[in-house]
């Protein structure tokens, strides 16, 4: 199975702080040949280096940042919006070209997040929604789960 993969789950040292938050169940099954992982940082194919300052989506989720309707801002104020829309299609362009059956995806990141994102407010409180990137991929018909759900389906 071809899966798009947050890179930080894998092992990459791409998260905010520049470590990782790798995934022994997810690399088990890369070990065993289930998942053929394409990593992918949308942080840092939006152009944001690592390590770099945390943020979050405020007005809304990954999609209301697609429609203009909502932003992405570190915890001083900046807008950094810009960097997460264009990694979020650079990401689109890869599953496209690597024909991704799925993409795996780490929740609560303003990003990759699957279901769940912090709540704009920097205080460690999570809210349902989805990162830019997982919007951007499911509005052009990619399946996107996270961590969760692929334990639940290869117990
Ligand atoms: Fe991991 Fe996604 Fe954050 Fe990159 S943007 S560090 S892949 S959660």
């Amino acid at each position: 199975m071809i899966a798009i993969v947050s890179a930080c789950m894998l092992g990459i040292n791409c998260r905010y702080d520049g470590k990782n938050v790798a995934d022994a169940k997810l690399l088990k099954l890369v070990e065993a040949g289930e998942i053929v992982p394409i990593p992918v940082c949308p942080e840092q194919l939006g152009g944001l280096p690592t390590p770099r300052k945390q943020s979050e989506i405020i007005g809304g989720d990954g999609f209301d940042v697609i429609e203009g309707r909502a932003k992405v801002v570190t915890r001083d104020g900046e807008d950094i919006t810009g960097y997460l829309v264009k990694g979020a299609k650079e990401v689109l362009k890869i599953a496209k070209l690597v024909k991704a059956e799925v993409a795996i995806m780490k929740n609560g990141s303003p990003s990759c997040g699957c279901g769940t994102i912090y709540d704009g407010t920097f205080s460690g409180r999570k809210v349902k929604g989805f990162g830019v990137t997982s919007a951007l991929l499911m509005q052009n018909g990619f399946k996107v789960i996270d961590i969760k759900e692929l334990k639940r389906d290869n117990r």
